[in-house]
């Protein structure tokens, strides 16, 4: 097997003992980035939303990469108050106060919604799990920081060139960049930055249709790299923005898409 960052989580400075919270550490992009923490020496708290079992193995991988840390799991809806309530309580009871928060969870349908089509219900219920739970966790995990804590937000490429058909995906990652440039200059003052991730195709199970389907070479095809990257590919970034290399960064949106939206 090939020793690279898929197989072997990079390790990167200032991370060791750091207490961290990943939404949706459970699988895909934040399951990466759980590895790449726990490599690094961070104690990480996974959150998640149902599927326990993976959530299992994520706090499995993190305790054989870093055994002296502290790690753990919440499952809960994010998007209500209830559902991040019992995750902060979590935090102040294991952790007591936090040094970086990702905040990752997300949802996207492959199924196109035409404007003509899109339901309000559709439209709320993405806003809700894609901005409203960024929103609610936000708040809670920037209460619990102190001078050198680090936010990173996971967008997307939709919300920067937009994406047809998915307009309700594509505002609520909008959204996520201006709330991360907001936020950034009303935390700055107090040591936080705050900075987001905006992914193009990644290989996990949300986009696994279309790309685990005979789509595949024509997408990989547009992109200028060649490729779809992996979960480990967006894990970097995202420790790189927790890092102390990254001290001086904040408002920041690092795109991370085999340079897609050069072309769109
Ligand atoms: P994924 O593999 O589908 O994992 C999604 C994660 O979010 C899971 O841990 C899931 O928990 C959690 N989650 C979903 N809804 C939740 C809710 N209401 N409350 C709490 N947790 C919830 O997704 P991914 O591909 O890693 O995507 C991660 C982020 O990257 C998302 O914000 C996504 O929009 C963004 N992104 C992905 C791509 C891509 O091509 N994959 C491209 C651009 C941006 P369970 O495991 O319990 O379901």
């Amino acid at each position: 097997m090939t020793m690279n960052a898929d197989t072997n989580p990079l390790v990167f400075p200032g991370l060791r003992d750091k207490r961290v919270l990943v939404t949706g550490g459970s699988r895909g992009i934040g399951r990466a980035t759980v590895q790449a923490l726990a490599a690094s020496g961070a104690s990480v708290g996974v959150a998640f939303r149902s599927a326990a079992d993976e959530a299992d193995r994520a706090v499995a991988e993190a305790r054989r990469l870093n055994p002296t840390g502290e790690h753990w799991h919440e499952a809960g809806d994010l998007s209500n108050e209830s559902g991040c309530a019992a995750l902060f309580e979590r935090v102040d009871q294991v952790f007591g106060g936090l040094d970086g928060f990702v905040g990752n969870a997300g949802i996207w349908n492959a199924q196109p919604r035409p404007l003509g089509e899109l339901a309000l219900d559709e439209w709320r219920h993405m806003i809700e799990v894609n901005l409203t739970s960024v929103f609610l966790t936000t708040r809670e995990a920037a209460l619990r920081m102190r001078a050198n804590g680090r936010i990173v937000l996971v967008s997307s490429t939709a919300g920067q060139r937009g994406e047809p058909d998915h307009s309700h995906y594509a505002a609520s990652k909008g959204a996520i960049i201006s709330f991360c440039k907001s936020i950034a200059g009303e935390l700055g003052p107090s040591g936080i930055n705050v900075n987001s991730v905006a992914p193009g195709w990644v290989d996990t199970e949300m986009s696994a249709n279309p790309l685990q389907t005979e789509a595949r070479p024509h997408i990989e095809a547009e992109i200028p790299l060649r490729r779809i990257a992996t979960a480990a590919d967006l894990a970097g970034p995202i420790c790189f923005l927790l890092s102390d290399a990254a001290r001086h960064i904040t408002g920041e949106v690092i795109n991370v898409n085999g340079g897609s939206v050069l072309c769109g």
